[in-house]
């Protein structure tokens, strides 16, 4: 499926006048309740469990490399694929590009693509304000109040109701690509775990197939997670703002550096359309540096940017 620019700016911005409909049926609120209970609890116990076997098994840094190798390509399909790609549209690229990009984004435990541009798309158009999915305002002005708008900016919005379908990606739904690789989400969450295990257990036998499972799968999750989710209530708490935006975004260099470019949030918000989050020469942006390698192996093309006008006119209005 391709779209060109200016049907994906209409897409993404222009046909949600109204906050739409939160909500399930009170059986589907509580399989999606105990599978968010589930995906957040696990990998903590598998911190839990890797550490232990530290201590009994010994260190190895198979399990290390497994924990960055996994991180890397999994975080990359979140930030390159259902965000920069799937969200904004920021670049354009091949259909096997994208089916792989949809398939490693997957994996991150972080529910089916569809979903996942619903409620980013939704972030956007409301971004803290009524019908934004997970700000961490309004809050009370004391310390309660914060911690309680930072739980739920971070991780208590998902355990509440979600957009009901069709609500912000009618786009993608056209594509029955698209729809696979949504639909086979548990598919893709399976093979997260199992690829690492599957390799321990080649390199270590069965115990190398244990830590590999907890190493590749349940700490890279959780580390994913509370990454990911970071940006979503530490880059609109903590941190600078370049640009003029009716949000609270921030540019945090901390985040920034781990979720891969994704931390140079106020950039984010004042350019949704960016393929590159980093918008000066020290804000480091390594999905867009990937980005850039697909276009340089002609696999990425239409890729958007702010110009040098935009980004002096935003920059100006904050002052
Ligand atoms: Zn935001
Ligand atoms: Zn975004």
């Amino acid at each position: 499926m391709k779209l060109s620019c200016k049907e994906s700016q209409s897409t993404i911005t222009s046909y949600l006048n109204t906050p739409p409909q939160l909500k399930y049926s009170t059986s589907q609120f509580f399989f999606a309740w105990i599978a968010t209970f589930i995906g957040v609890t696990f990998p903590i116990i598998g911190v839990i469990l890797a550490a232990i076997l530290v201590w009994v098994w010994g260190f190895r840094w198979l399990d290390l490399e497994l924990l960055f190798g996994m991180y890397l390509f999994v975080m990359l399909g979140t930030t390159v694929g259902f965000h920069r790609l799937f969200t904004h549209r920021s670049f354009q690229t091949s259909r096997s590009i994208q089916f792989i990009l949809g398939a490693l984004g997957s994996m991150s435990f972080q529910g089916p693509l569809i979903q996942w541009v619903e409620l980013h798309r939704m972030h956007h158009q409301f971004s803290d304000r009524n019908g934004d999915p997970h700000s961490p305002y309004p809050h009370e002005n004391n310390i309660l109040g914060v911690f309680k708008g930072f739980w739920h900016a971070h991780i208590g919005w998902a355990f509440g109701p979600m957009p009901a379908s069709n609500c912000c990606a009618v786009d993608l739904r056209k594509s029955a690509m698209i729809r696979l690789v949504d639909r086979l989400f548990p598919f893709w969450a399976f093979l997260g775990v199992f690829i690492p295990a599957l390799i321990g257990y080649f390199v270590l036998g069965w115990q190398g197939a244990i830590t590999g499972f907890l190493w590749g799968g349940l700490i890279r999750i959780f580390l994913g997670h509370h990454i990911t989710w970071s940006v979503n209530s530490i880059c609109h708490f903590w941190g600078s703002r370049s640009y003029s935006t009716k949000d609270q975004s921030r540019n945090n260099f901390i985040v920034g550096i781990f979720a891969l470019g994704e931390g140079w949030h106020n950039n984010h918000h004042a350019f949704p359309f960016s393929a590159s989050h980093g918008l000066r020469w020290w804000q480091i942006d390594i999905s867009f540096l990937i980005i850039r390698f697909l276009a340089m192996c002609r696999l990425a093309w239409q890729i958007r940017l702010p110009s040098l006008e935009e980004i002096n006119a935003r920059a100006k209005q904050i002052t």
